[in-house]
């Protein structure tokens, strides 16, 4: 396997790789949280989503939301995940005043799901798989709030209790561009299965991103070895929920690393922020270890035993994922892997392609739904759901372009109808005089006219044979831009050879 330009930095002596893993945070879509009923509904007068297990009430018991445990096994089953039968919660304790039961119930020792992977593109265009190590469920905090008064902080305990998956990669990610990838190949993974809905703006995934460089000889070593020691000593960014600062901070924290280990100094292993207004990371605070924590098995959870059929049902009611979509779009619609990447980019859009292109002509209906319609919705700032234009509409424009009894030219002139007034295309076609002549004899009759009128382009035709495009553009000229040029062309070919 080589080395991709994307993936290495430019030191002053050597190349460095980026080595890259992601902790993700993604939040159930569940309407209640992981061990209470209160709400999770996002953008709630603070503190009224809290109950008295939220609030860490003395003597309240957490009681598991079984619909939650279902996602995370739906999301396990949707990267291709080991699924652990037995799975169980541990308290991880510290003291932060969001975090008023003084631990978060987590899953360290044993996770609901195991090793998975998923399949993403490198920069260069290459199919790359990254693995995932593990996925757990646990326990969001709450948010303190110190901008709001001088003197004092405040704390909103609505997000406390929200069920998380947090999504694990192993450190296999080589390049910024490959960090932004996978993150977004999970979010259209649960997009698709309904167990997140990835609104970043909203906090429903917010990644880790743990950045070492490694010296390029020393990575293929790592290569030949497997030996994770040798990828050097990581620093962690926290909280992250911009795909465009995930970049720049990994950009920044890479050339950082490089600076110190190029100066002969080492990289303190540390939890660090990114600071956009700046671009540069900056220390939050030193590494704590796993056992600071005082991890120990929940009391007062038992541990989570699944049925293997109700697991094996899940996954036989999985609906088709992305990647499967692209490569079933790709061979039965004949369309290129990129107009079907950009297709399947969501689920509606996917289903309208669907029902527009099946029995039609996918090319086109691709072509009408990205450079016609999404270019609209685009320049107008309008969303999907705010479409104006019916599969039916979008269906009887295919079948008129097929048929030819438009010109690609007319098409869009009828898509700009449809899109400002509505319409039926099969009868605007007549309406805006945009119908295609087809009848043979009546181009014939041109044709002739055109070769009658011209002896001294005819005679230079045998010669040039190039001036065969005049002909066809001088009868057009004559059918007034609407006989179907494919027949012209035949004809004046038949006629001049
Ligand atoms: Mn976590």
């Amino acid at each position: 396997m080589n080395i991709e330009k994307s993936q290495l930095i430019r030191g002053t002596k050597s190349d460095f790789v980026f080595i890259i893993g992601l902790e993700i945070h993604a939040q159930v879509r569940s309407k209640s949280k992981l061990f209470s009923n209160a709400s999770t509904q996002f953008g709630a007068e603070p503190n009224s989503n809290v109950s008295f297990v939220d609030a860490g009430m003395p003597g309240m018991l957490p009681v598991v939301n079984s619909f939650c445990i279902e996602q995370a096994v739906k999301t396990g089953i949707g990267i291709n995940a080991e699924i652990n039968l037995i799975s169980r919660f541990d308290r991880k304790n510290y003291f932060y005043p969001d975090l008023p039961q003084g631990y978060q119930i987590s899953q360290l020792y044993e996770p609901i799901v195991g090793k998975g992977k998923i399949s993403i593109q490198t920069e260069e265009k290459l199919q790359k798989e990254v693995g995932i190590e593990r996925i757990h469920l646990e326990q969001d905090a709450g948010k303190s709030i110190h901008d709001m008064d001088p003197t004092t902080s405040f704390v909103d305990l609505n997000r406390t209790g929200i069920a998380l998956m947090e999504i694990v990669s192993k450190p296999e990610i080589n390049s910024p561009f490959e960090a932004v990838e996978c993150i977004k190949k999970l979010r259209l993974i649960m997009r698709y299965l309904k167990t997140c809905d990835g609104n970043m703006q909203e906090g429903s995934l917010r990644a880790d991103v743990n950045v070492s460089v490694c010296e390029v000889n020393t990575f293929q070593s790592f290569r030949e070895t497997g030996n994770y020691e040798l990828l050097g000593t990581r620093c962690e960014i926290k909280n992250m929920n911009s795909l465009k600062f995930i970049q720049q901070a990994i950009n920044y924290e890479a050339r950082r690393q490089i600076k110190l280990i190029e100066a002969g100094k080492k990289v303190d292993q540390e939890t660090r922020l990114y600071d956009p207004s700046k671009n540069e990371t900056r220390p939050l605070r030193s590494k704590e270890d796993a056992h600071d924590y005082r991890y120990f098995p929940c009391p007062d959870l038992l541990k989570i035993v699944l049925e293997k059929e109700w697991v094996d049902k899940i996954r036989d009611d999985l609906p088709e994922l992305p990647d499967q979509k692209q490569l079933r779009f790709i061979n039965s619609f004949n369309i290129t892997p990129y107009d079907a990447e950009v297709i399947i980019a969501e689920q509606s859009t996917a289903m309208f392609f669907e029902s527009i292109a099946t029995n039609a002509d996918g090319k086109i209906a691709a072509n009408l739904l990205i450079n016609e319609l999404f270019g609209r919705l685009n320049r107008d700032n309008l969303s999907f759901d705010e479409n104006p234009v019916t599969a039916k509409q979008m269906r009887g424009l295919i079948i008129l372009i097929k048929s030819d009894q438009i010109s690609s030219k007319g098409a869009k002139e009828i898509f700009d109808h449809i899109w400002r007034s509505g319409g039926d295309p099969t009868e605007l076609v007549d309406k805006l005089g945009l119908r295609q002549v087809q009848d043979t004899s009546l181009i014939e009759k041109i044709v002739e006219d055109v070769i009658v009128a011209n002896p001294e382009q005819v005679d230079k035709v045998k010669s040039n044979p190039k001036l065969i495009g005049w002909f066809v553009g001088q009868v057009m000229k004559k059918s007034q831009g609407k006989a179907d040029p494919k027949i012209i062309n035949q004809i004046v070919n038949e006629k001049l050879k």
